[in-house]
């Protein structure tokens, strides 16, 4: 006859096992929701709805949401029509994670028009997290991809316009810039503005995943990456608490790991806006002087569908859809403006 403690011990050894296999932990139903950073994130997250809207699987929505601005020949920050580097490449950063703490990214991918794919398959097909260059674009096509040359003749004229410049000064998320208007007047978004889109979706079956592509800073070194593809930095999804995007310098994302802070301050009992704050302040209070002038702004959902975002300067907007309003772009509160 088993005595109380065995019961005791057995019980617990059950319930610890059941929580490794991700038995203890089936989510919930849920009320699908899909955001996206910026308001080129309304095209993406409709066609992230059309995936929930049927039920489907939230890695399915992020994926389809994603690829929606990297064959936008008119957004020049993501995917094809992204602005090249410094010396005329175009080279793509994405990343995807799912609910059971999957994820896969591509890193200065270049020839590919729709790095988010490649990501999901480093993660699907492969024992890595993370492709880069040469390798990744190696992988894109065993797996299928048709390399191409991706720098459109706008943006071509773009960096041709920028190279008489003869500066280096690679700028991300410029909407307090005044590049292209007229002398002395601050506008939101130059004509260089450059943004990522970072996209988060809860489905019925109360599954997170995110997704995030860019083509990273316009004129960059050949070979920098940013946040995007970095897990952590430019996404991190645990579903058992919330997911997070962020777009902005992402070299000040990933000194402070923000996507994995937003997340863990949420693990914490913060909201989503909460943690945003927090982690905008931190990057903030450890850079005090370059915070004035550079942006980042965070993206957060939780698993019962609370949104929050915050931004160092203003400008920052988010797409939201769930369904019962349209879809709608929502301005993001800052530190500053
Ligand atoms: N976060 C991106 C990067 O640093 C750029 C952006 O969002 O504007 O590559």
């Amino acid at each position: 006859m088993p005595n109380r403690r065995d019961v005791f011990k057995n019980t617990l050894a059950l319930t610890s096992l059941a929580a490794i296999s991700g038995a203890a932990t089936a989510a919930p139903a849920a009320k699908p929701i899909v955001v996206s950073t910026w308001d080129f994130g309304v095209a993406a997250n409709q066609a992230a709805w059309d995936v929930l809207k049927g039920g489907g699987y939230a890695l399915d929505a992020v994926e389809a949401g994603a690829r929606i601005p990297e064959v936008d020949l008119k957004n020049h920050s993501v995917g094809r029509a992204g602005y090249p580097d410094r010396d005329g490449h175009v080279s793509l950063d994405a990343s995807i994670m799912d609910e059971k703490w999957r994820c896969g990214a591509v890193a200065a991918l270049e020839h590919i028009e729709h790095p988010i794919s490649v990501a999901r398959l480093v993660m699907e097909k492969t024992p890595h997290v993370l492709l880069v260059g040469a390798g990744a674009l190696q992988f894109a096509v065993e797996q299928g991809f048709k390399p191409e040359e991706l720098l459109t003749p706008d943006s071509e004229a773009a960096w041709k316009d920028w190279l008489k410049t003869a500066k280096y000064q690679p700028v991300a998320n410029s909407e307090m810039s005044t590049y292209g208007h007229a002398p002395g007047s601050v506008v939101p978004g130059d004509v260089h503005n450059h943004d990522t889109l970072g996209i988060l979706a809860l489905d019925a079956q109360g599954r997170l995943s995110g997704a995030c592509t860019t083509s990273g800073m316009a004129w960059k070194l050949r070979g920098r990456v940013g946040d995007s593809p970095i897990i952590g930095a430019g996404l991190y999804v645990d579903g058992e608490i919330g997911a997070a995007t962020s777009t902005g310098v992402g070299e000040e994302v990933i000194r402070n790991a923000g996507s994995f802070l937003v997340v863990e301050l949420m693990r914490q009992g913060r909201s989503p806006q909460q943690a945003c704050e927090e982690a905008v302040m931190r990057i903030v209070k450890r850079r005090p002087e370059a915070a004035k002038t550079l942006q980042v702004g965070f993206l957060a959902l939780n698993t019962k569908g609370d949104v929050g975002a915050f931004a160092i300067q203003k400008g920052f907007v988010y797409a939201q859809c769930d369904g019962t309003k349209t879809d709608r772009v929502v301005p993001a509160r800052s530190v500053f403006g």
